[in-house]
């Protein structure tokens, strides 16, 4: 589903030159659940941002369902975006002004889908994170667990095939962010989302179907696959 094939990442300033990426080779599979584990700056961000077609790499190639992205233009990558990924970061990136149901149906108002179908999904959405009774509310009326749930419910909005989540629990206790794991594997198992999620929490990698470890820019370890390549 995304390949990910001799990925580097160089970001350059003036003085410094940073590798963020050094060869990264990944293929995730459709309905995976998927880990990515490392220290702090080791290009974890990086690489969901470059996964999910917001940042191109300085070298290499990134294949959605065996198309290469590369020759797209950037409303194809845009199109390409909206239609089949759902984005979910720690610090929940909501609308402070918006209520909660206009926030889930923001990424709707980029596709042609009339104003009704539009409330319609995003309260199917709601539905599904469990937040049926806030969807008047405002985001600062919330908690952190409610808000990463509406973050959810918006990601959920688009229909994702791939959902990316950069710490989603990052910010929550144990038991908020248990919630937050829970609806995220129920959409994996029930729904066959495709999930990759950044997490420093071991207990929650565990929890999913792979666990790759990145160090410096390389994957280090991977669960699933490495005998394969190496
Ligand atoms: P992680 O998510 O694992 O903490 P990141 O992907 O955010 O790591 O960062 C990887 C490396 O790239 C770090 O050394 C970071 O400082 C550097 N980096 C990330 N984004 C930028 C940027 N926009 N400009 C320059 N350097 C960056
Ligand atoms: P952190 O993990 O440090 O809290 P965020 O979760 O806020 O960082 O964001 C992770 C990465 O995603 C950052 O590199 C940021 O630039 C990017 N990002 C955050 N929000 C959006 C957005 N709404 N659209 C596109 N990129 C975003």
């Amino acid at each position: 589903m995304i390949q990910l094939s001799n990925i580097e990442k160089v970001y350059r300033t003036k003085t410094i030159e940073t590798v963020a990426l050094n060869c990264v080779n990944m293929h995730v599979e459709r309905g995976e659940f998927v880990s990515i584990m490392g220290p702090s700056g080791c290009g974890k961000s990086t690489l969901l941002n470059i996964m999910g077609l917001l940042d191109e790499p300085s070298a290499g190639q990134v294949s959605i369902d065996g198309l290469p992205v590369k020759t797209h233009s950037d409303k194809q990558l845009a199109k390409l975006r909206n239609e089949k990924i759902g984005f979910v970061f720690q610090s929940y990136h909501l609308i402070h002004d918006l209520s909660v149901v206009d926030n889930v149906e923001l990424p709707l108002l980029y596709r042609n889908i009339s104003g009704s179908e539009r409330r319609k999904r995003a309260l199917e959405a709601l539905e599904k994170v469990g937040l049926s009774t806030r969807t008047r509310h405002f985001p600062s009326q919330l908690s952190g667990g409610q808000r990463q749930r509406v973050a959810i419910a918006r990601a959920l909005a688009g229909n994702p095939e791939i959902i990316l989540a950069d710490e989603p629990t990052g910010n929550l206790d144990s038991v908020m962010g248990e919630e937050i794991m829970d609806i995220l594997l129920r959409l994996n198992k029930e729904e066959g989302t495709t999930i990759v999620m950044v997490t420093h929490d071991e207990h929650m990698a565990h929890k999913t179907s792979r666990l790759i470890r990145f160090f410096d820019g390389q994957q280090v370890a991977d669960s699933l696959v490495l005998e394969a390549q190496i």
